[in-house]
């Protein structure tokens, strides 16, 4: 494949970087945008010598066009933890409709694909199950969550618009995704759990613990991404992640079996809009990308296992 230039906002976070490791072993260019709000440069660190490879340090909402052109664009920029996105709503509202809008201007501009990351928050609370691309969702204007989920929603209207206008901007549903690079401090139930276990502590679970959600390991998830970037026609809106299903009762159940420590759970309230169960319909992403998750939960975990465990480790030193 010819070497294309590729702009990763949110390059500095958990799934962006990951995504740059995967362009530049494709043998891109890369340039990764981010404000470091929740991302890290210690996760691009690795790339410090590499040629192909530029960190700019910037808002997604703010001018692009001093980037220069790209072939791809990938809109990774946005808090994705509840803490985090629910910390400065008014931010994370506007990183959603304006980054966006911003990416699309430039890749209108520069005729660029683009690459949405959306995410299953689109669905809400879902009353149909598992969720396909043509559910409209259930989802709150007006509550703590509604600065994200509207957000993403918008940001997929921005898209389906700027498409009407020859953009080839494509949209992925991310389904919750974990693995190593996930901020100890993130604050969602993959890392919370492990780092809990792994210091001793109790696992926090939130109401009852009965509510499911289908986790993704991040390899997976980015090859979903490359599957629907290379594909030949753009799609509508697509799911990516694993459909395996589980509640939060079962996954620290796991965490504890493989972090081999007995660790007690605590009841926490069930935050306010939490969705009650979520599973990926992937059928689209089957038949019109054959996309397939590799990585079972066990495997996944044991690998974000070992990492928490190295991070920790370094930390206490
Ligand atoms: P993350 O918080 O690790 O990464 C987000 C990155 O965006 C961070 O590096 C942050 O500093 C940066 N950022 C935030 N606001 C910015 C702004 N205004 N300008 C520039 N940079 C900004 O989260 P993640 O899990 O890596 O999520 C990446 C993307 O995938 C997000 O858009 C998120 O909504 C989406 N997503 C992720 C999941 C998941 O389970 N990981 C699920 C659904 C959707
Ligand atoms: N959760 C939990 N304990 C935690 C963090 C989260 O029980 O320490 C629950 C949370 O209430 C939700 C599920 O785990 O039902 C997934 O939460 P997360 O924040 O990871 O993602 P999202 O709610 O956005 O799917």
């Amino acid at each position: 494949m010819t070497s294309l230039r590729c702009l990763v906002t949110g390059g500095a976070g958990f799934v962006g970087s990951h995504l740059v490791d995967r362009l530049l072993a494709d043998g891109h260019e890369v340039v990764a945008l981010d404000n470091l709000y929740t991302g890290s440069k210690a996760n691009l660190a690795h790339l410090a010598s590499e040629s192909r490879f530029a960190f700019v340090e910037a808002d997604v909402c703010d001018d692009l066009a001093p980037l220069g052109r790209f072939d791809w664009i990938f809109n990774l920029a946005c808090p994705a933890s509840p803490p985090h996105y629910q910390r400065d709503p008014i931010f994370t509202a506007k990183t959603c409709f304006l980054g966006v809008l911003r990416c699309l201007e430039h890749a209108e501009r520069h005729g660029a694909r683009l690459l949405q990351a959306s995410t299953s928050e689109v669905y809400g609370d879902p009353e149909v199950h598992p969720q396909p691309e043509s559910y409209r969702g259930s989802v709150n204007p007006v509550g703590p969550r509604s600065c994200y989920d509207e957000g993403k929603r918008v940001g997929e209207t921005l898209c389906f618009d700027f498409r009407a206008r020859g953009v080839d901007a494509r949209i992925v549903r991310i389904f919750n995704t974990y693995g190593p690079r996930m901020d100890p401090s993130d604050g969602r139930v993959v890392s919370n759990f492990v780092v809990q276990a792994l210091r001793g502590e109790p696992l926090t679970v939130y109401g009852d613990g009965t509510q499911t959600r289908s986790f993704c390991f991040v390899s997976d998830l980015i090859d979903g991404f490359l599957r629907l970037m290379t594909h030949p026609q753009a799609q509508g809106p697509i799911n990516v992640g694993n459909d395996r299903e589980h509640t939060m009762l079962e996954l620290a159940e796991l965490v504890m079996r493989l972090t081999e420590r007995g660790s007690e759970l605590t009841h926490l309230p069930l935050p306010k809009d939490d969705p009650t169960r979520r599973r990926p319909d992937l059928s689209r992403a089957r038949e019109t990308l054959g996309y397939e998750p590799a990585v079972s939960l066990e495997d996944g975990l044991a690998a974000t296992v070992g990492y928490f465990r190295e991070v920790l480790a370094d930390r206490e030193e």
